[in-house]
């Protein structure tokens, strides 16, 4: 008999998902009904995203597993409903796309491209660069992204420092963890990005005094979550000169607000949500794995931890 793989997420993905998961699932030896509108209880999985027809888990009586198109869960941990095991997204496509976003924006500030592609008075003016040895960068957040991101920034050069909830080791990246390896990670970091996800323990982690820490005249890059930073605290840093200019591409509330003051700040750069998003090729991929080992009952691939929070 067919598995019944129920699609949830907001309109018009259903149109960019259902060729690649039937590829994915034929390719994973399934045989799946893929639609968008099976009854609950005749539901075996569940792909969801955030603000389709799925809210309410209750109904789904026989569903073995929720799987996530996100790599952020903070909006589903929380929904008391859901009592399935939730799987979120760890996308090679998704991975490869944060590395080149965050990678773009640290070689950006690293090498002072702004100046040059912004210089009405057409200034002719020598400015030597440090070399990336000389530009410490601190990652928060050493998970499938954060790492990928220090591996990449390591490969060029970067001093790479990164912090995670749980001790870690990585080929050319100092490792630390807990409260004390926070303020090691942040004290002197040139360049600091966020990839930790949002949980009660990581809101406001990047606060007045953590951006104390940092060396004066600092780059923030937050791909992370907008929560993650305390925002009149940026925007007082930013006035100071304690950091000199942020990127910022998450925030508390999407779509910024149209009078916030990030969109005017001259300052920050705000790019909408679009840091890396999940390829629907790659992911399929993930998601018919996770079916296959369902039903071969094998332990699922990224398992959230209610507790945790991610
Ligand atoms: P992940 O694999 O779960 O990694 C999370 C990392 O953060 C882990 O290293 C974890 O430590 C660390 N961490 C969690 N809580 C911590 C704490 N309290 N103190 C210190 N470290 C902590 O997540 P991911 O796939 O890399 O994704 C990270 C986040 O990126 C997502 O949650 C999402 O919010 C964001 N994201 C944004 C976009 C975008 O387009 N802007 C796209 C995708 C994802 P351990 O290693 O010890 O567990």
């Amino acid at each position: 008999m067919a598995i019944k793989v129920l699609f949830s997420a907001p309109d018009g993905q259903f149109a960019r998902y259902r060729a690649p998961l039937s590829q994915a699932f034929e390719a994973a030896g399934l045989t799946v009904d893929l639609a968008e509108d099976h009854a609950p209880e005749e539901t075996d999985f569940i792909v969801f995203a955030p603000g389709g027809q799925v809210s309410d888990f209750r109904p789904f009586t026989r569903t073995r597993a929720v799987m996530g198109l996100w790599a952020g869960v903070e909006s589903i941990v929380t929904n008391r409903t859901l009592t399935q095991p939730l799987a979120r997204m760890v996308d090679h496509g998704m991975t490869r796309g944060m590395v080149e976003y965050v990678a773009g924006h640290a070689l950006r500030y690293h090498i002072g491209m702004d100046g040059h592609i912004v210089n009405p008075d057409h200034e002719w003016a020598h400015r030597t660069t440090p070399l990336a040895a000389d530009r410490p960068v601190t990652i928060l957040g050493l998970g499938a992204l954060g790492a990928a991101c220090a591996e990449t920034l390591a490969q060029l050069g970067f001093p790479v420092t990164g912090w995670s909830r749980s001790p870690k080791t990585l080929d050319n990246v100092t490792c630390l963890s807990g409260q004390d390896g926070l303020h090691r990670a942040l004290e002197g970091a040139q360049i600091v990005v966020l990839l930790v996800p949002l949980t009660a323990e990581t809101e406001n982690v990047l606060d007045a005094a953590a951006l104390a820490r940092l060396a004066p005249g600092a780059f923030v890059i937050n791909p992370g979550r907008g929560a993650l930073i305390d925002d009149d605290a940026l925007l007082e840093a930013l006035g100071s000169g304690r950091v000199a200019h942020a990127t910022l591409d998450v925030f508390r509330t999407e779509p910024l607000p149209a009078d916030h003051p990030y969109w005017s700040h001259p300052r920050v750069t705000v790019t909408p949500h679009v840091a890396s998003e999940t390829r629907p090729v790659t992911a399929a991929r993930v998601i018919a794995e996770n079916v296959r080992r369902a039903e071969a009952g094998e332990p699922l691939l990224h398992l959230v931890d209610r507790d945790r929070g991610y």
